[in-house]
């Protein structure tokens, strides 16, 4: 289950940044998980949850948002939006694509209770 160590990663990345920043606790984490990046949304947040107690990121409103894949196709030399890996491209119906975005995830915004003033 790689969600679980996705979700190690994001909640390390988060932690660092709200210390950084001085935060009392973080509020909310939002994700983006690219719609090639074979990760279950559903499954990471949970993960995440778990990954968190204990850490400034406990009880944080975790929002997962997709991102479309997108490829280009060498037949077209274009740029086309790719729902899964292995299918056509959408204008000309030929295998000839290559990922360039979609396949990764990110952390694309944290909300942070700040703490109080020294
Ligand atoms: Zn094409």
């Amino acid at each position: 289950m790689h969600e679980l160590s996705l979700a190690e990663r994001v909640i390390g990345i988060v932690e660092g940044a709200a210390r950084k920043a001085g935060a009392r606790r973080v509020t909310r984490i939002a994700l983006a998980i690219g719609a090639l990046a074979h990760v279950e949304a559903e499954t990471l947040q949970y993960c995440c949850e778990v990954v968190s107690r204990g850490t400034l990121a406990e009880g944080a409103r975790i929002e997962v948002e997709r991102t479309p894949g997108r490829a280009w196709c060498e037949t077209c030399q274009a740029e086309v939006e790719l729902e899964q890996v292995g299918m056509p491209c959408t204008t000309c119906g030929g295998f000839r694509l290559k990922v360039t975005d979609g396949d990764q995830m990110r952390v694309v915004d944290v909300v942070i209770e700040p703490g109080a003033p020294a």
